[in-house]
């Protein structure tokens, strides 16, 4: 789907639900996709972009960025921490964010690079609304207590990110995901992908991950199945 079409939906979404299009934010998912395939949404002004895993990332932006300085870029995937220096470089810039902060360990590492760099991005921290084993997240019992330990080590915790379950209605994770970050002072919340970023802005979405509707399907995915 052309990119203007999706940003229209955006804005149209926004509206319905009385709110200023320019409150959500377009994440342009481009993990594994074709390079010419970034390039032509680069072309068509679009700056900002989602990642999930940082060795990809750190192998395809920093020459883009060398063409458009003004790329943000943000970490969307689950987060070893040996990762997380190189995480933070390339999210820092132009007001990037890590979107998946769902452990004492990871947050206490960027804690400390951030000390020693003086540079830290925006913070999310990813909850495990549908309690799914095989998901990264805190589970919604203790998000409040993930909130809290980010703010006493001073970190620029920004909001809430979520992936609801595949099989469940995403709206009952969009509305527990800004039940707690509205009870915790929050006002960022990523969530909402290609299947359903409408509804996740009529519960308050502010940052849409999107990739496929975008860019079409991921072909390593298309020929996986
Ligand atoms: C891949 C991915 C997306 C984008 O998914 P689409 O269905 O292609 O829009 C969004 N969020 C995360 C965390 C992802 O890994």
């Amino acid at each position: 789907m052309p990119l203007s079409e999706i940003r229209a939906r955006i804005d149209a979404a926004a509206e319905a639900a009385g709110r200023a299009p320019d409150s959500v934010d377009l994440i342009a998912v481009s993990k594994k996709q074709p390079p010419e395939r970034v390039e032509a949404i680069l072309a068509q002004g679009h700056r900002v972009f989602g990642e999930n895993r940082v060795q990809e990332a750190a192998s395809k932006w920093p020459a883009w960025r060398e063409a458009h300085p003004d790329v943000t870029l943000h970490i969307i995937g689950p987060l070893q921490t040996n990762k997380v220096r190189q995480a933070m470089e390339l999210a820092a810039p132009s007001g990037g964010a890590i979107h998946t902060v769902d452990r004492e360990k990871l947050a206490r590492t960027i804690a400390r690079i951030a000390d020693e760099t003086g540079a830290c991005p925006d913070l999310f921290i990813q909850v495990n609304t549908g309690e799914e084993e095989q998901k990264a997240g805190v589970p919604p019992s203790e998000a409040d207590g993930m909130v809290a330990l980010c703010r006493e080590l001073s970190l620029p915790v920004v909001g809430l990110m979520c992936i609801p379950p595949v099989d469940e209605t995403p709206s009952l994770h969009f509305s527990l995901l800004a039940k707690i970050a509205h009870r915790n002072g929050l006002s960022g919340l990523s969530m909402g992908m290609s299947g359903d970023f409408e509804e996740a802005i009529a519960f308050g979405a502010t940052h849409v991950r999107v990739g496929s509707a975008i860019f079409g399907e991921r072909p390593s995915e298309a020929e996986a199945g």
